[in-house]
């Protein structure tokens, strides 16, 4: 990333919430369901799946934790009636994790049950290392009920998510793999880039010689040929991994992906809570620069010629 345009990473918190609204608009798909639902049917019709997220990352009560899962219940009434190709992913956090364990249990069993009534799955975001304990516990007691419906994410930055998979690996199990996003220890996590792209290439190499269902999360050239490598190393089929990524981010790569036949799942983020989501995205945009300064000519050109 340039100077400036990791010098304005860092200062985006400090940005008005209107312009991060604007410029972020393209990771969004609008504050409804049936925003939410355009943008999966529009992705479908271009050949590729979708994972529908409920923002609800500044979740401080019970009821608030409450509406998310009535939110999810809709997204699954939405996904059948409509016949869309998704699944969605949820933050524990959302569903009340920091308010305590047994909320935020009771919480997703609800929601997967729900995904199970029609037939629908659950991947469960990873979120900051205080909450990896928690989620990889919660998944293990859910699958441990018979709820297989599920899947878990995995961070290739944390130094503990090889021997994380070598744990997850005799449930049979669908992991999203991903480099991470929260800033981290570097006591816990590999801060250097092609440490963290080591890691993610040693856990998909472990995960998929080991019959693992694996979504591929990247959008970094140079780890789509390695994960292309390794599926063909282990003789894989179409159907037996997919591709991975967020909305609005490099969707010429996607693109290229689908045209070469292999499966690719959007992740969709819709609701009222866009803010934190919008930061990170943002944040890891290598041109935020250019985005700022193109809205805000953009925006003086449009009043002087008002
Ligand atoms: C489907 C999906 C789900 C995810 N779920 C989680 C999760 O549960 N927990 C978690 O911690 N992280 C999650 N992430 C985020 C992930 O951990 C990375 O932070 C993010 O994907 C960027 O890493 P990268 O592998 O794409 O590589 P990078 O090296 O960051 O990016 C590769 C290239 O992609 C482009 N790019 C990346 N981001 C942007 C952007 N915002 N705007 C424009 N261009 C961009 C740049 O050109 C960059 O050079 C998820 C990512 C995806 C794709």
């Amino acid at each position: 990333m340039a100077l400036l345009d990791r010098a304005i990473a860092r200062l985006l918190p400090a940005v008005p919430r209107p312009l991060v609204q604007r410029i972020s608009a393209r990771y969004i798909a609008g504050e409804t369901v049936a925003e939410a639902c355009r943008t999966v049917k529009a992705l479908n019709d271009e050949g590729q799946m979708a994972t529908i997220d409920v923002l609800g990352e500044e979740i401080a009560s019970r009821e608030e934790t409450l509406e998310i899962v009535r939110a999810y219940h809709d997204v699954f009434e939405a996904i059948e009636r409509e016949g869309l190709e998704s699944n969605v992913s949820v933050k524990l956090t959302g569903l009340g994790l920091k308010l305590g364990y047994e909320l935020c249990k009771a919480n997703l069993q609800t929601v997967v049950r729900h995904a199970a009534e029609s037939g629908n799955f659950v991947r469960i975001d990873m979120e900051d290392s205080s909450c990896t304990n928690d989620t990889l516990r919660l998944y293990r007691e859910l699958r441990a009920e018979g709820l297989d419906n599920i899947g878990v994410v995995l961070q290739a930055y944390l130094r503990r998510t090889i021997l994380d998979v070598r744990d997850l690996l005799p449930l049979g199990t669908n992991v999203r793999l991903c480099k991470g996003i929260y800033v981290e220890s570097p006591t816990i996590a590999y801060t250097e880039h092609q440490a963290v792209r080591d890691s993610f290439v040693e856990s998909l190499d472990e995960l998929l010689r080991n019959g693992a269902y694996v979504g591929i999360a990247t959008h970094d050239e140079w780890l789509i040929e390695r994960a292309l490598e390794l599926v063909e190393k282990h003789g894989l089929s179409k159907e037996q991994y997919e591709f991975q990524m967020l909305l609005g981010v490099r969707p010429q790569l996607g693109d290229r992906l689908v045209r070469d036949g292999h499966r690719l799942r959007i992740y969709v983020p819709f609701g009222e809570h866009w803010y934190g989501y919008s930061l990170r995205r943002l944040q890891e945009n290598p041109k935020i620069a250019g985005y700022i300064a193109a809205d805000t000519v953009g925006r003086v050109l449009r009043r002087d010629g008002a």
